[in-house]
């Protein structure tokens, strides 16, 4: 027997009808490359998708195919967005910051037909093109060219239908080893995912919102903001540059509630604020993510009276996993114990699962008990199941997806994560954190940036080192860094050198990439 209920397939062009019909009015304003601005509202952005759904069919885009973009924050791009899904095909957003490998990887494996790009990555398209052998169609966002291309329909047009579990994007993950991987999302994943990150415990989204996202449309989705966003009518203040000094001038200008990024572009904005003497009064809301935002930073945002909503995610968890979502009794907390908590990843929402394994073991979960530490893995409904074009197989059924994090699980549900498992450091049979390492070494004043590496030890098996970089000015020894360490990690734990570098690589999504820096360490002899 069937339940009596409607059908109402979780889509996501509902997303942008129900916006456009609920919130039509609400602003989405663009900050262009040129210093130029825009503003539409979300009525604007359904015409315009529907529009565009028009144009991609007039090129014979069928349902399924994968529509590419290669751009940064606008309501374009946004528009492209629902565009791409509104014609049945699968939005595919291309991080330009990748390499050229694996831009020329990732285009041919995804198939994608058509590129929609922005004129600052024009020669990027010209260095690729004669590599990518799958898009037919090339359309940029400047120029008057996108205008051009969808001012042609009249956006009398119908969204294609489908199945709530067909695809709708797809986003790869640079990976640490081997060819980008990609999470092929479905309307449902990203329909129940936008639902939930919306709420007051997740991203505290609603129609009074003002939000600036800076995380990147291609870097996980934006963190599903552009669906969520649409989901709660807020209004958008789009920048297609990432400068400190713009982002602070369009936050203050546009009374911005609501902000997202990654630790740096937090550090980028505190540094010009601090130069120009400038605040940000309207912000009540910064969400951090993507890796761990340290102490100094969540202090000076509470201060400033904002919430931190330290976030936990993945590409392929959609990419909401935990938030900083308050327990109960953390109001009763005093502000060094709330921002002891804030320095965790937080806690997750319904729909998601958490559990960790025992690293040499993995059948065996080990307990939330705020001790413990194992390899992470997470379960929901808008976790990948299996990388786009693998094979199916028997891991599929376990519905757990091994997330490579290591961490601690709190009895209260609260997430630390401790490390990489590809990163932590196995010395003397016993786990090192990376991690731990690279927090206490860059809460000295003079260290800019550091790196943990285990190099292989004939007695220990690995033992670690540190790579720093100092700040611009500082002095700073090996054996004061090493004094630094000492008074917050255990004595066994402190690196057998400290190398001071002028810079430590980073990958595609401005992460330090470990792979690199072994790589430059391979021959490192440790001192005797
Ligand atoms: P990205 O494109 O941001 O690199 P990934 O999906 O590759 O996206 O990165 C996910 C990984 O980033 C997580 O597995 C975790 O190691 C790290 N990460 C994300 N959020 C945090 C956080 N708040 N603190 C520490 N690490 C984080």
């Amino acid at each position: 027997m069937l339940g009596a209920m409607q059908d109402w397939d979780l889509r996501v062009t509902r997303i942008i009808d129900h916006a456009a019909r609920e919130h039509g009015g609400r602003e989405i304003v663009s900050r262009w490359a040129d210093g130029s601005e825009t503003v539409t509202t979300w009525a604007g952005v359904r015409l315009d998708a529907l529009k565009m759904t028009q144009a991609l069919r007039n090129l014979g885009v069928q349902p399924g195919e994968r529509i590419a973009t290669l751009a940064m924050n606008h309501a374009r791009h946004l528009v492209s967005w629902y565009g791409a899904v509104g014609v049945g095909g699968v939005l595919h957003t291309v991080n330009p910051r990748l390499f050229d490998d694996q831009l020329e990887y990732i285009a041919n494996h995804a198939d994608d037909q058509v590129l929609l790009y922005d004129a600052a990555f024009q020669p990027l398209v010209d260095r690729m093109k004669p590599k990518w052998t799958t898009i037919k169609h090339y359309i940029c966002f400047d120029n008057g060219e996108f205008e051009t291309w969808i001012g042609a329909e009249n956006g009398d047009t119908e969204w294609a239908t489908g199945g709530e579990r067909d695809p709708c994007m797809l986003c790869y993950t640079s990976g640490t080893t081997g060819n980008p991987k990609g999470v092929l999302y479905e309307h449902r994943s990203t329909m129940l995912h936008a639902i939930t990150s919306v709420q007051p415990a997740i991203f505290d989204l609603d129609a009074r919102s003002v939000m600036l996202p800076v995380v990147p449309m291609f870097h996980a989705a934006s963190w599903g903001l552009p669906w969520g966003g649409a989901a709660a009518g807020i209004k958008f203040v789009f920048s297609a540059v990432n400068d400190a000094k713009v982002l602070c001038d369009l936050m203050n200008r546009e009374k911005v509630t609501h902000s997202a990024g990654v630790p740096t572009v937090w550090l980028a904005m505190f540094q010009h604020m601090d130069a120009e003497n400038v605040t940000l009064p309207t912000l009540r809301q910064a969400i951090i993510g993507g890796s761990a935002a340290p102490r100094f930073m969540i202090e000076r945002l509470m201060k400033a009276g904002v919430n931190v909503a330290h976030a936990w995610g993945m590409t392929e968890t959609s990419p909401i996993g935990t938030t900083g979502a308050k327990c109960w009794n953390w109001d009763d907390l005093s502000f060094d114990e709330q921002v002891e908590v804030k320095l965790m990843q937080g806690r997750v929402p319904f729909g998601v699962e958490l559990r960790i394994i025992d690293l040499d073991d993995p059948n065996k979960v080990l307990p939330r008990d705020g001790k413990t530490s194992g390899a992470l893995q997470v379960r929901g409904p808008w976790v990948i199941k299996r990388y786009f074009k693998a094979e199916a197989d028997a891991t599929d059924d376990e519905q757990w997806f091994d997330t490579g994090d290591v961490a601690i699980l709190y009895p209260d549900g609260t997430l630390q994560l401790t490390d990489r498992t590809k990163d932590v450091i196995k010395s003397g049979g016993e786990w090192i954190s990376s991690v731990e390492l690279e927090n206490a070494a860059m809460s000295h004043p003079a260290v800019a940036e550091a790196a943990a590496i285990g190099i292989y030890h004939p007695r220990w098996d690995e033992r670690p080192i540190l790579v720093v970089v100092r700040k611009a000015d500082c002095e700073v020894c090996s054996d004061e860094i090493k004094t630094h360490l000492a008074a917050s990690v255990a004595k066994w734990w402190l690196p057998d050198a400290v190398e001071f570098v002028d810079e430590i690589p980073h990958g595609g999504t401005g992460k330090v990439s470990k792979k690199d820096l072994r790589e430059q360490f391979r021959d490192y002899k440790l001192p005797d």
